[in-house]
């Protein structure tokens, strides 16, 4: 553990079900005019969330305008289209309504919407500008409606520019949502597929920040938190999307995982699978994550086993009396045993067109543009072992 750190989360969190409706009578909101920042899937109609929003918006005196374009991967050019709608319109505030691609593009649009040319200017890493944002982002609200990314209560941002198949994490102290309600009702309505792909990537948000070189007391807490209740409610929310406990807990761990996010930081696997979804947008978030992770970790707990023991304790494994070898091992089979219930083992990088001739280009492209996160892992890593994990995962 760390003993030398910094805290810092500003985001007001309304949590637990059934609370959404609470913004018909919050303080909180941070304007009168919202950019409603929604995916272009239709779900947030058909569920009905987007009027529920809306009707309590306008029951608060609050208009607003409908961005509806954003895709599963996120992409730059809507988030510069978004802005402009939000300019255009006089927007004071941008709510991000629906799983992690859009609120991250409602944190975007939000930048965007007050700062001038076009966004993959201000991106640090691979080819964007690295620009300094003049002006403050519109203030951001977030209502997620998976439990997945952790981002309404965390600054990243993650944006895919498909022309140069680069897809870039961002965040600065504005990026952070002021507001966050997370109700899991919403998240009843997900299906067992993208239950299970999101949960998984609550999971490596917590392993990853809990084995982070910039870990701190209080990321480690909820890391070991999020990692237990994952492994327990995950398969039982797959199994029953309408298990209300299952919910509530798996969005407590999703937004756990935030705060860890915030607090301490993801690693490489992250790199790696950005490269993967950069050139395979059609591949989930969690889905590369999953197909990398038994490779990945075991090459991890191969160089530096210290950390996966209290994990593996955590995931329920009884971890007395082995060596720490042993001990890390034991997270790598429960790891895979977590996959196989949630249904995800079946799933192959061939699968979605990816070819092992793609290993060189991916690895390259993780490094140049998520290098910051190899800074953060706890064993240094070359292009040659990214390729060696690539492979493993493959095969
Ligand atoms: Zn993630």
């Amino acid at each position: 553990m760390n003993s030398s750190f910094t805290f810092f989360i500003p985001t007001r969190l309304i949590f637990g079900a059934g609370r959404l409706k609470e913004l018909v009578r919050t303080q909180y909101l941070p304007g009168m005019k919202a950019l409603v920042v929604i995916g272009a899937n239709g779900a947030m109609h058909r569920y009905g969330y987007l009027d529920i929003v809306i009707s309590h918006l306008e029951a608060k005196g609050v208009d607003s305008v409908v961005y509806d374009r954003i895709q599963p991967n996120p992409l730059s050019r809507h988030v510069d289209e978004g802005a402009k709608v939000a300019r255009d319109n006089g927007c004071d505030f941008v709510l991000g309504l629906g799983g992690g691609s859009t609120i991250d593009s409602a944190k975007s649009i939000a930048v965007m919407a007050t700062n001038s040319g076009q966004y993959w200017e201000y991106i640090v890493g691979g080819s964007g500008g690295k620009k300094i944002p003049l002006h403050r982002a519109l203030p951001i609200v977030a209502i997620p409606t998976t439990a997945g990314t952790g981002t309404e209560v965390d600054p990243w941002t993650v944006i895919t520019n498909s022309d140069s198949h680069e897809k870039i994490g961002w965040g600065r102290d504005d990026t952070y949502p002021v507001l966050a309600i997370v109700d899991p009702e919403l998240m009843l309505s997900v299906p067992p597929k993208t239950t299970a792909y999101t949960g998984m990537d609550a999971f490596f948000h917590a392993v990853e920040a809990y084995l982070s070189k910039v870990n701190q007391p209080a990321s480690d807490l909820l890391a070991l938190e999020a990692i237990n209740l994952i492994s327990h409610y995950l398969p039982r929310a797959v199994e029953d999307s309408h298990d209300l406990e299952a919910r509530t807990k798996l969005a407590w761990a999703s937004t756990a995982a935030g705060f860890c996010e915030s607090l301490s930081s993801c690693i490489s696997q992250h790199s790696l699978e950005h490269a993967i979804s950069a050139f395979y947008p059609e591949v989930p978030h969690g889905a590369g994550l999953t197909m990398l992770s038994l490779a990945y970790f075991s090459f991890l707990a191969g160089h530096s086993p210290e950390r996966f023991p209290a994990m593996a304790r955590a995931m329920g494994e009884d971890v007395e009396n082995l060596n720490d070898y042993s001990k890390a091992t034991l997270f790598i089979n429960a790891l895979e045993r977590l996959i196989a219930k949630v249904g995800l083992d079946t799933e192959k990088m061939s699968d979605y067109g990816i070819v092992p001739e793609d290993f060189e280009n991916l690895a390259h492209n993780a490094f140049d543009t998520m290098g910051g996160l190899f800074r953060v892992t706890p064993v240094k890593m070359s292009e040659d072992d990214v390729i060696r994990i690539f492979k493993a995962a493959y095969e």
